[in-house]
């Protein structure tokens, strides 16, 4: 039982040297360890934490301390010895010298909580941030815009289309619902968006949809593939814009006037 390493060469009592070992040799067992001689018990204490880091505990807790790296020195604490943990430092003048007391663990978890609750709050004033910088509108495909809103072989278009390749995404213009996505006459598939004010965007021909009815969609988010379904006479997005009234207005005119240029 004279294994106990003496840091520094620090001298010890035999009387204090096996009493640690004692509590040294409990460690690894979950017993408890029948209390040492009172008057020795605070001087224990004193040098498990004079050697080495410490965690304490409030009273009638476990107080637990790293002797050295391979080895703990476990102590029950009962009222009387808390009174001891607490005192120490202070008029205790036979007390080996105190390296350092910084924080109990209570303390030491409320500040983590504290830490833990502003990083939050940065997160979603981050959070607030990026989405009010978020772009909310977009242009619904890239490519070439082939055709206008309005009169066309004496028929009225009553969109725009933008060609490109086959698969080429089309994104949906800004948040909303989709309350469509299937197949539709003359379109051949096409998904349908509605957005907050009750605007609908439409957007026929597509080869693919990405989304289904009734899903959630931001500004930007792909919900189709360019395609060449219905009666088309080559790949392009055929994009709609329906007012809140029902009626089909101007595309070009509704996404330029939201900072969207095709
Ligand atoms: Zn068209």
């Amino acid at each position: 039982m004279s294994h106990h390493r003496s840091p520094g060469g620090h001298e010890r009592s035999a009387a204090l040297d096996e009493a640690v070992d004692r509590a040294s040799t409990r460690t690894v067992s979950s017993h408890r360890l029948p209390p040492p001689p009172s008057a020795l018990r605070g001087r224990i204490v004193v040098a498990a934490v004079a050697v080495g880091a410490f965690a304490a505990a409030g009273a009638g807790q476990t107080l637990q301390a790293a002797a050295d790296d391979s080895k703990d020195v476990q102590l029950t604490n009962h009222a009387d010895g808390a009174a001891t943990f607490d005192g120490m430092g202070g008029d205790t003048a036979s007390a080996p010298q105190i390296l350092a007391v910084s924080k109990t663990t209570s303390e030491g978890s409320a500040e983590a909580a504290k830490m833990l609750r502003s990083q939050q709050m940065t997160a979603q004033r981050e959070a607030a941030e990026a989405e009010k910088k978020r772009p909310k509108f977009f242009r619904p495909a890239a490519g070439d815009f082939t055709s206008g809103y309005g009169g066309r072989w004496g028929t009225m278009h009553l969109g725009i289309d933008i060609a490109g390749p086959i698969g080429t995404p089309i994104l949906s213009v800004a948040d909303g619902v989709v309350i469509e996505s299937g197949p539709a006459s003359g379109f051949g598939l096409w998904v349908r968006v509605q957005h907050a004010d009750g605007t609908i965007t439409v957007y026929g021909h597509i080869d693919s949809s990405n989304v289904r009815e009734g899903q959630q969609v931001k500004a930007g988010q792909q919900i189709a593939r360019m395609g060449n379904r219905g009666f088309s006479t080559g790949p392009h997005l055929h994009f709609e814009v329906w007012n809140p009234g029902g009626q089909k207005v101007n595309p070009l005119t509704w996404l330029n006037a939201r900072g969207v240029t095709v």
